[in-house]
């Protein structure tokens, strides 16, 4: 149960002063459903408000604060004129206020005539007269206090005023109750960070705009904290995966070997290393949990056919899940002539298969008679059962979370699990996903395979390309041409890849094809086999042509527009065009206007092929949260730390949170306390309820 002193935390905003109906519908449309959240907004500039002792001191287009006698009301000539009000200051010096679409009734009110005032706005000089529209302030000169010198400056939406914004924080800023401390106090003095509480007043009251740099040390409090949770509630799944005890899988080897021997070419140095780092793991006592990062091409599936027919040689099954059907057949493809050459049994199953076939295959499982299982996620519903699955693989399934992660596994009987990705994730953001697992890489792709050649060039050279991508097709070689992608909305993607398909149709009749995500699996399967098999040469589609699809007779790869996408995802689609042994090339279309940062970005491309080389680079271009692209990733989005500034914080805060599992592994003692009280303030009351005693 949460503690009842973080209830203010999780209370709706409403229940704050000022929040009505209205007001906390808008604020969820900033992300703010809770008080925490509110906290969470962090203001991204400042406002300096000068104070100014006479007009004369006046700062032309910037904020002042002015002290002001009221002379006049001047009331407009008509609908279109602004209301304004003449002022002078004590010498005498003149300034007007303006306000367009008044109340005037409010105006006299606040601003009555002979009165003075301090006012606080931007102040402009207009025709040599000085003025102030709309004034952000209109106070008593005895209430100067109300009116702040530095204001934070928040994301706001349209219908929420940042003033607004600021004193709602300020409710939920005094709403707040002291927490326990939950850092370990030396390492909050070696860090020189200041408390959760000081670091929330300090990050909402900046004094300058350095206050507002990640490396401040209120934010990097804050960013700790977050991190530390994240890390935290890893290493606690960790440690329940390793409490449990695995099986001790270790062949004959007498299955691999023969399935070696039949394979055209040898494993490379690094296919074998991570293989022995897995056998490792399998033999071992704890249950293997193991991350798998291999760039496009570099042979994954051979590595889980030989980790899968490891636990064969031991008499128990083995499983691999794709993300899509059509991964999961081709999977299928692969494995089962090779399994069929050795006398073993693979089957498919998908959400496709149904009625009798399906309780055939089921029977089938339970009896132990197919020995390894491919499939999509239908794998995983309640009724497949197996008779003694003893190894997991996940293919390209970084989108899944952790704890999706460990349901898989409890079909198995203390099942290992091998996760595969080819999204190259730099180092520390694996901490962040996979904190959780141990980490194979395979870093080196098979030899022989050809470079890319890729160009860069504006949209306008569409027409330039045509005659090229002709050639090609009357050569056999196939051309995948990938359309724009735009981020609200996949009709519009589909909009755009259906005219483009119209247009190439002129020129390549019935040897192009079209495919999107909003089509039927099966109608997609029939398109990517007519492609395979050359029927379409040149394959038009939207980005759903999938991760890992093989096609060795593509050559050519075109995207459209390319600066709008991500760049591990240009490194996965151009990986498709070089399985073959034909020099392929890629061609990256922009549109204009192309910023300095998508320049440089696509130059990366351009210039190197290595995966991990480019998700570093674009790491340090744009941050980490975009990296592996918002929608598919299972990075998580941080909402304190930022990437790079952050990720000396993210290493000691998985060093930390190893140290405090190894020391305290149910969170009970005094600092463990607190550290709950952390795990439930980021949500992580999963965490706590699943994996923790007391
Ligand atoms: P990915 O890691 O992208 O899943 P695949 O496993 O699909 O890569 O392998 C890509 C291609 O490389 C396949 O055609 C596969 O047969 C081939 N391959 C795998 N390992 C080797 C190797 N050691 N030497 C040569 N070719 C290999
Ligand atoms: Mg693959």
């Amino acid at each position: 149960m949460r503690p009842s002193f973080l209830y203010p935390f999780f209370a709706s905003p409403s229940s704050l002063r000022g929040v009505g109906e209205k007001s906390a519908a808008l604020l969820e449309k900033l992300g703010i459903e809770k008080t925490v959240d509110l906290l969470w907004h962090l203001p991204y500039a400042v406002h300096v408000r000068h104070r100014a002792t006479s007009v004369r001191s006046l700062k032309n287009g910037e904020i002042n604060t002015i002290k002001i006698r009221v002379v006049e009301h001047i009331s407009p000539k008509s609908n279109r004129h602004p209301y304004q009000v003449l002022c002078k200051d004590k010498e005498e010096n003149e300034l007007t206020l303006v306000f367009f679409k008044a109340y005037p009734d409010f105006i006299r009110k606040n601003l009555p005539e002979g009165s003075e005032r301090l006012i606080s706005g931007k102040t402009e000089l207009f025709n040599g007269c000085w003025q102030m529209s709309h004034p952000d302030y209109i106070v008593m000169p005895e209430n100067d206090r109300q009116i702040p010198d530095i204001e934070p400056v928040y994301g706001l939406t349209a219908g929420i005023s940042n003033k607004f914004i600021c004193r709602l924080i300020g409710h939920a800023l005094a709403a707040m109750q002291p927490l326990p401390e939950w850092l370990e106090p030396n390492h909050q003095k070696a860090l020189n960070l200041p408390s959760f509480a000081e670091a929330l007043q300090q990050v909402h009251h900046p004094r300058g705009s350095c206050d507002l740099l990640p490396t401040s040390a209120a934010r990097m409090r804050l960013a700790y904290d977050e991190l530390l949770a994240n890390q935290l509630s890893l290493a606690l799944v960790r440690k329940k995966v390793k409490k449990q005890a695995g099986r001790q899988i270790a062949g004959n080897g007498l299955l691999r070997q023969t399935i070696l021997e039949q394979l055209p070419f040898s494993l490379t140095d690094a296919q074998a290393k991570v293989l022995s780092e897995i056998y490792r793991d399998q033999a071992s006592e704890s249950r293997m949990l193991r991350l798998l990062q291999g760039d496009v091409g570099s042979g994954k599936t051979i590595v889980a056919l030989l980790t899968m027919l490891n636990a064969v040689e031991c008499g128990a099954q083995a499983a691999i899940m794709a993300p899509t059907e059509i991964l999961a057949k081709q999977h299928f493809d692969t494995i089962a002539p090779l399994l069929e050459k050795i006398g073993l049994n693979a089957a498919l199953l998908t959400g496709r298969l149904k009625g009798k076939a399906r309780t055939k295959l089921l029977e089938e499982l339970k009896d132990g008679k197919i020995n390894i299982l491919i499939g999509t996620h239908a794998l995983f519903v309640e009724d497949v059962a197996f008779a003694d699955l003893a190894c997991v693989v996940i293919d390209e399934q970084h989108r899944f979370g952790v704890h999706q992660r460990l349901n898989l596994s409890d079909k198995g009987n203390r099942a290992d699990i091998l996760v595969m990705t080819a999204t190259p994730i730099p180092r520390t953001l694996i901490l962040t996903a996979f904190g959780d697992m141990e980490y194979s890489k395979i870093d080196q792709l098979p030899a022989g395979r050809k470079p890319v050649d890729t160009r860069v060039m504006p949209l306008g050279k569409i027409d330039d390309i045509i005659p090229a991508v002709k050639r090609k097709t009357e050569k056999d070689e196939r051309i995948y041409w990938v359309c724009p992608l735009v981020e609200e909305s996949e009709k519009i993607d589909i909009a755009a890849a259906e005219k483009r398909f119209e247009i190439l149709q002129k020129t390549f009749g019935d040897q192009v094809g079209l495919v999107h995500g909003k089509m039927k699996e099966k109608e997609k399967e029939l398109v990517m086999e007519r492609f395979k098999s050359g029927e379409i040469k040149l394959l038009v589609a939207t980005t759903v042509i999938e991760v890992g699809v093989n096609v060795p007779e593509a050559t050519v790869m075109i995207i459209e527009h390319a600066e709008r996408f991500g760049l591990a995802q240009l490194h996965q689609l151009r990986g498709r065009v070089k399985r073959g042994n034909k020099p392929a090339s890629c061609i990256l279309l922009y549109g204009y206007p192309l910023g300095e940062t998508s320049r440089a970005r696509l130059n990366i491309m351009r210039d190197t092929e290595d995966g991990f080389l480019i998700a570093e680079e674009d790491l340090k271009l744009r941050g980490g949260g975009e990296i592996l692209g918002t929608r598919q990733s299972g990075v998580e989005q941080f909402l304190l730390a930022e990437m790079p500034e952050h990720q000396n914080l993210l290493i000691t805060a998985n060093k930390d949170a190893q140290m405090i599992v190894a020391t305290d592994p149910d969170l009970l003692g005094p600092r463990g306390q607190a550290l709950r009280t952390l795990l439930y303030l980021f949500e992580r009351n999963h965490a706590v309820k699943t994996y923790l005693a007391g």
